[in-house]
């Protein structure tokens, strides 16, 4: 029997998870995965810090486009044929057991992301997928009956073609493949990073390094953006969730704007009346107190000092002698701390591109390239990414398996 032949450009998460699934529910489909780099699955053994986050319990989800910017209505659809349940119960059934944080964040019990990593591979040797490392796909190659052929950066060309293509190369950035993909009619959006840390141009406040508030809320003055949960003081700047997710909700703004802007901070997350009414509580119970001896909840000492300098407020002042014209001051302050963004700093535990292949260009149910049949994508090659919590890596095997299910 002349077996059907499938090339996957990219071992990675997506490239490999789909050729696992085509190859264990199809015996008639001979598959190729093509990777640049030497070690397949390489950036799997790293995610999660080593341990791998492969998913979230979405408990906490309100709307999927708070954690999914881009993407969220294309996956949502796809979510109903393989979702993070899914995923759970099919690394379960294929060995991996896993458990969730209290955050909803999902890892394997061994907390071992070489796990995941081997397991798969361990799948892929068992179907016979033939896996070629050190090659780097540059041009992709269709002959009039339709057929697929490789062209690698070195020159050589694959010697067999193929009936499918599946590109699963991750976040794209500029190039040959992704001139390739254009010359066959695949419409691509810019790639632009997302999920960094902001840099801050200031030796006061990098002199508070290591403090964090748990709750807080980050906008982008003028704009729409905004992100609540933990900030944290780093040496440049700031990150933490509410950074993070900030970074994504405006990645495509925040590129234009050559990461230049002006953030304004709510360190208590909280509206300006609740904030008076603290203030307040704080007066009237520690009326003869210094300021510097009772701080709001969620500061630590050295943060408030910093707050209070910033307020231009002494903080050997009491409570009693503050004033409207000081409460006002605090307010402000508390609810509207503007800093310079001067530019992007690094993440180095997650980070995620935005943009790729344009989703309208593909058909939502089968993902493949309206304008080139047979040609499919997966992962974050497509236009979708999410915040940090499982929820990237989610969209991989999802996507990964909805392409799975065209060749069963
Ligand atoms: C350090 C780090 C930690 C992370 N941790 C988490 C986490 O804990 N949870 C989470 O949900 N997400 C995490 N992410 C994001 C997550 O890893 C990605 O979203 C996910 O790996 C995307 O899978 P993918 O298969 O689409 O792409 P990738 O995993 O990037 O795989 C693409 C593969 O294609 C190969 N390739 C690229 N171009 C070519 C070419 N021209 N020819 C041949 N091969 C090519 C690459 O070498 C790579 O192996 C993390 C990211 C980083 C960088």
């Amino acid at each position: 029997m002349i077996k059907r032949k499938i090339a996957v450009v990219g071992a990675g998460a997506a490239g490999c998870f789909c050729a696992v699934n085509i190859a264990e529910q199809n015996p008639d489909c001979e598959i190729f995965i093509y990777e640049s780099g030497l070690m397949p699955l390489h950036k799997l053994s790293l995610t999660g810090g080593g341990r791998c986050n492969l998913t979230n319990t979405f408990e906490s989800v309100e709307s999927l486009s708070k954690v999914y910017p881009r993407g969220d209505k294309f996956l949502k659809s796809l979510f109903y044929v393989f979702d993070h349940e899914k995923t759970m119960e099919w690394f379960e059934n294929h060995g991996v057991e896993l458990y969730s944080q209290d955050d909803a964040r999902v890892f394997p019990k061994s907390n071992k992301a070489m796990e995941i990593v081997e397991n798969l591979l361990g799948k892929l040797r068992k179907y016979g997928v033939w896996i070629f490392t050190g090659k780097k796909v540059s041009e992709i190659l269709k002959d009039e009956g339709g057929k697929f052929s490789l062209l690698f950066s070195s020159g050589e060309e694959t010697l067999e073609s193929f009936d499918s293509l599946i590109v699963t190369v991750g976040g794209m950035s500029r190039s040959p493949l992704m001139e390739s993909l254009k010359k066959l009619g695949v419409e691509i959006i810019d790639p632009v990073p997302s999920l960094f840390s902001f840099k801050v141009k200031s030796n006061v406040l990098t002199s508070l390094m290591g403090a964090s508030v748990e709750n807080a809320s980050v906008m982008i003055a003028g704009q729409k953006f905004r992100a609540e949960g933990g900030l944290l003081i780093t040496h440049f700047g700031f990150s933490g969730p509410a950074v993070l997710k900030l970074s994504s909700y405006a990645a495509r703004f925040l590129s234009e704007n050559n990461y230049k802007c002006d953030i304004l901070i709510n360190w208590l997350n909280e509206s300006e009346s609740s904030v008076i009414e603290e203030i307040n509580t704080l007066i009237k119970k520690n009326p003869q107190k210094t300021l510097q001896a009772v701080h709001p909840k969620n500061f630590t000492k050295r943060l408030w000092e910093f707050l209070l300098n910033k307020m231009e407020i002494l903080p050997e002042r009491k409570y009693c002698e503050l004033g409207k014209k000081n409460v006002n001051k605090m307010v402000s302050v508390l609810t509207s701390d503007v800093y310079h963004v001067s530019g992007r700093g690094q993440f180095k535990d997650e980070f995620v591109t935005s943009g790729g292949v344009k989703l309208s260009s593909i058909n939502p149910k089968t993902l493949e390239s309206k304008t080139v049949e047979n040609l499919f994508f997966a992962g974050e090659v497509l236009d979708i990414d999410a915040v940090t919590g499982g929820f990237n890596l989610q969209a991989a095997w999802t996507t990964g398996f909805a392409v799975a299910q065209n060749f069963i």
